[in-house]
């Protein structure tokens, strides 16, 4: 049984007030969180005090991004090292964000997911496709060669240690969310293409939903088989909405 994961990206948002405020509440209501488990990854900045907050408690937080060295003259980067200082669980990797703007390929975002199992972090490796490839209904072919290229690099078994959001990249932030049955399409045709490499690493993977999830449609897509979680960006820098999508996958 996969234990549903729910994780707020809070990307480059927040002010040391409001992230203490936003912790705060996340932290106030997670005890009626029966069945997620919960995440959160501030700003690299903010990570102290979410380990300060978090420490003891149901709520994990990890980083947003890592470097693949383990240190040297590589100004403005964060080596996996660092993030687990501060006793970072998690650490999205591949996000679309850092695909487009920071040009990072599949081969970058794979010597990213080895240095974060290599230094102890669950990478959250992210996948999907624009709207021009779905359009062009190229889909399944867009997100076998992301999770290839894993693969490839590492091995079923330690892609097997991470968990995958397949974040649809026309549905970020748009506040458009693929439906349900389009959402479990494609996380039924991701899990069917690591179990080719290894059935068991298949059945226990995680593949979470990202895309506009709010509370208002996280159980219809948290309810579908192959759906273990969300990674969740807007919805998240509010502790009430968040913490209600957490919730949705108590079922
Ligand atoms: C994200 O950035 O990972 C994301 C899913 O964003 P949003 O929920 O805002 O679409």
């Amino acid at each position: 049984m996969r234990q549903p994961l729910v994780a707020g990206n809070w990307k480059m948002n927040g002010s040391l007030a409001g992230v203490r405020e936003l912790l705060a509440g996340i932290k106030a209501g997670v005890d009626e969180v029966e069945t997620a488990e919960v995440a959160v990854c501030p700003p690299f900045v903010y990570i102290p005090e979410a380990q300060a907050q978090l420490a003891g408690t149901a709520v994990a937080w990890g980083g947003q991004d890592l470097s693949v060295h383990e240190s040297g003259a590589y100004t403005g980067e964060v080596a996996g090292s660092m993030l687990r200082d501060f006793d970072c669980k998690y650490v999205i990797i591949g996000h679309s964000e850092r695909r487009t703007y920071h040009n990072e390929s599949d081969e970058l975002v794979a010597q990213k997911f080895t240095a974060a199992h290599k230094a102890g972090l669950v990478p959250i490796f992210c996948i999907g496709e624009t709207l021009e490839e779905r359009e062009s209904g190229i889909t399944e072919e867009v997100v076998a060669r992301q999770v290839d290229a894993v693969i490839d690099h590492c091995g079923v078994e330690t892609l097997g240690e991470g968990v995958i959001a397949y974040e649809p990249v026309w549905a970020i932030g748009t506040g458009k969310t693929a439906t349900p049955e389009q959402a479990q399409e494609v996380h039924a045709f991701i899990r069917g293409r690591v179990a080719a490499k290894s059935p068991q690493v298949a059945e226990g993977l995680r593949i979470l939903y990202g895309g506009s999830m709010k509370p208002g449609n996280a159980a219809e897509l948290l309810a579908k088989p192959d759906i273990d979680g969300g990674l969740i960006g807007g919805a998240s820098l509010d502790a009430g909405d968040f913490l209600a999508i957490c919730k949705a996958a108590n079922g």
